[in-house]
């Protein structure tokens, strides 16, 4: 079961409850509203793979004069 983690609007309090159905209704147990934000808690942020600069430095130089070419 997955278990999501929820950040109220109303009050910001932050907490983790276990969704057993995609139906259910989930509200804060601090103040009962349902504006919730849910997080990825159980996911990490998405993986940085490959390079960081795929394009690379870009040459300004032309043919002749940069050595890159
Ligand atoms: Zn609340």
């Amino acid at each position: 079961m997955p278990i999501f983690e929820y950040i109220c609007r109303g009050c910001n309090h932050q907490f983790e409850t276990i969704v057993r159905s995609v139906r259910e209704k989930i509200c804060c147990p601090k103040c009962a509203s349902k504006k919730l934000d849910k997080q990825f808690s159980v996911f990490s942020a998405p993986a940085t793979t490959g390079d960081a600069t795929p394009d690379g430095p870009v040459c300004t130089g032309t043919p002749q004069t940069c050595g890159c070419h």
